[in-house]
């Protein structure tokens, strides 16, 4: 049988009280989902929804956005909810160019936003796929 679907969740520091009422909100259908996150995000999340099981992986700063994208190059993850701060400079900016960039290669469904979130929890596809290609996506030409 066909293991669950992996969803990742980031929320940069000025997302986090969005991630944590996005998880609150959405619990009954994070449960359908082996759930991974960043360090600080993941202890957020679960102080609110105890109930959630969340792996814990490094903070985004300490290499945590590069073990998501690890993931996903070995086709680990399904999805990926990363609320993005767009109004503050990054220590770790490259590190979050880079989880986009792989998340764009390998065709990964991304929300970057709560609205995009918001829809792709609720969509058909993401709820089906059970596995990731791991061939980056290829010009047919
Ligand atoms: P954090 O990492 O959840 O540990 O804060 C998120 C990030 O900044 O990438």
């Amino acid at each position: 049988m066909a293991a669950r679907p992996t969803l990742a969740l980031v929320a940069h520091d000025a997302k986090k009280d969005t991630m944590v009422a996005f998880a609150q909100r959405n619990t009954e259908k994070l449960r359908d989902y082996d759930l991974v996150a960043t360090g600080t995000t993941g202890g957020r999340i679960l102080e609110v929804c105890p109930g959630l099981k969340v792996t814990r992986l490094k903070s985004g700063p300490l290499g945590g956005d590069q073990q998501i994208g690890a993931m996903i190059a070995e086709g680990r993850l399904q999805g990926l909810v990363f609320f993005v701060d767009p109004l503050s400079p990054m220590p770790h900016d490259v590190d979050v160019k880079a989880l986009m960039r792989l998340s764009l290669v390998y065709d990964l469904p991304m929300a970057l936003n709560l609205s995009t979130a918001e829809i792709l929890l609720r969509s058909a596809r993401l709820s089906g796929l059970k596995t990731t290609s791991t061939t980056p996506e290829v010009n047919c030409g």
